[in-house]
């Protein structure tokens, strides 16, 4: 099912080096609003050390947004020593494409895709057959267009919890 995450995590810290390696991951892209910052753009605690450890096994990260703020995506991309891209326009294509160039990894298959979003994030990363990651939204301070997306995605992911038995907490 092209809206389905491959994976799901209820916090992006739960994802482990581990899991990463096992299934062949070798790059990130990781989305910004409600995956790592909150409602107030306050970063999640371990955020950073997750990002270390995550680099310091050989994983490349970089920051894929849809933010049209360019200072927000740069603050973070400072913060924890990645490039970004932002106003990505996912689910579009060219936002992924380009941090695959960026990043140098020749397999699609090799990119995990980190996000809260089933319309934007997920979609997008498997139209462009990436890993895509879905993690529990932070909070829930969502623009008009996300409000809408929810909707549908709540729809979707009800389905998607059930059939692969995941208890939603
Ligand atoms: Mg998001």
């Amino acid at each position: 099912m092209i809206f389905y995450p491959k994976k799901y995590f209820v916090n992006i810290l739960e994802i482990s080096v581990e899991f990463l390696k096992q299934n062949n991951i070798q790059a990130i892209l990781l989305d910004i609003d409600n995956t790592i910052i909150d409602k107030d753009n306050k970063i999640i605690d371990g955020l950073e050390k997750w990002v270390e450890k995550i680099k310091g096994n050989n994983i490349k990260i970089c920051i894929l947004s849809n933010t049209n703020k360019k200072s927000k995506a740069e603050k973070i991309s400072k913060l924890i020593k990645v490039p970004y891209i932002f106003f990505a326009k996912k689910p579009l294509k060219f936002g992924f494409k380009k941090a695959q160039k960026l990043l140098k990894i020749e397999d699609p298959k090799n990119i995990a895709v980190i996000g809260d979003q089933v319309l934007t994030d997920v979609f997008g990363a498997n139209r462009c057959k990436m890993y895509s990651i879905l993690v529990k939204p932070l909070q829930s301070s969502d623009i008009f267009v996300t409000k809408f997306n929810r909707t549908i995605e709540k729809r979707i992911l009800k389905k998607y919890f059930k059939e692969n038995n995941i208890k939603q907490k």
